[in-house]
């Protein structure tokens, strides 16, 4: 049996196919959001490595931010619940997450069935989140996958002190043209979305393993400044930017089993 989950970002459009909900067929993403042919391109591209076709899905859920333009799903969930049932089906250790998204950042904190207790969210400020690495790597002429590497070569984070994406912006400006190497500008970008990301975490206390998941995770930079200023090992989960389309892709497999009973 097959089941699909669909994630519709800010920022990037994911798919993930399961079998029997378990094995992993296919998991997609196309780096455009809601709003672009982001959703379409990537439902296309699963459907087309794994030779499935819609049909075939016993189930579909949608989660992300723009879930609900996403009229092939049976249900929608929402991104939370997404990111606990696929970092807690990927880490069973996992007690909290700390998704760092295109436009938004959360912590989410799980009991040990993998039941969400508390979370807290930003959802209002694009400091702390993918959007803001972003604007500073356009401004540094650094790609984003690129932007690690620096990070390893930092001798001193430079200082960002503002909180808004709009003035560290110009802050990056000045410090590049005061000779400041990018190198410790990128590790202070970093260290300005952990410190952000963390006061997330702290709200509900931080219970350890802790777990990244979402598309920032892929940047061994951020994490490894989340575990500094956490003080304490953070794992990443496999595959981070998909964890929510494989949560949603389980629901769907919950539901298609519900739907057998019945
Ligand atoms: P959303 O679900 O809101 O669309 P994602 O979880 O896909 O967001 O995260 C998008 C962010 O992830 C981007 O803003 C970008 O900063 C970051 N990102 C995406 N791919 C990479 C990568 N390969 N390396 C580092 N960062 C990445």
């Amino acid at each position: 049996m097959y089941t699909m989950g669909v994630d519709v970002g800010s920022a990037s459009s994911k798919v993930v196919i399961l079998e029997d909900g378990n094995r992993t067929v296919v998991a997609k993403v196309v780096q455009l959001g809601t709003g672009s042919s982001g959703p379409q391109r990537v439902l296309e591209e699963a459907l087309t490595e794994s030779g499935l076709k819609m049909e075939d899905m016993a189930k579909v859920v949608a989660t992300g931010y723009g879930r609900f333009s996403f009229n092939q799903a049976d249900r929608q969930v929402s991104e939370i619940s997404c990111h606990a049932k696929g970092i807690f089906h990927l880490v069973p250790t996992a007690r909290t997450i700390i998704d760092i998204g295109g436009q938004d950042a959360k912590a989410i904190k799980l009991d040990d069935r993998g039941g969400v207790t508390q979370f807290f969210m930003n959802d209002k400020c694009a400091a702390g989140t993918g959007r803001f690495i972003d604007v500073m790597a356009r401004v540094l002429e650094v790609t984003i996958t690129e932007m690690q590497d620096y990070d390893a070569k930092a001798t001193e984070p430079a200082p960002i002190s503002s909180t808004c994406t709009v003035f560290a912006e110009s802050e990056v400006i000045s410090q590049l043209s005061q000779g400041t190497s990018k190198e410790n500008i990128i590790a202070g970008v970093h260290q300005s979305v952990a410190v952000k990301a963390c006061g997330l975490a702290y709200r509900g206390g931080v219970t350890p393993d802790v777990v990244m998941s979402g598309g920032v995770a892929q940047n061994a930079g951020v994490v490894r400044a989340i575990s500094k200023e956490l003080k304490q090992p953070v794992i990443v989960a496999p595959n981070p930017q998909v964890a929510g389309a494989l949560g949603a892709a389980l629901y769907a497999y919950e539901d298609a089993l519900k739907a057998m009973k019945k």
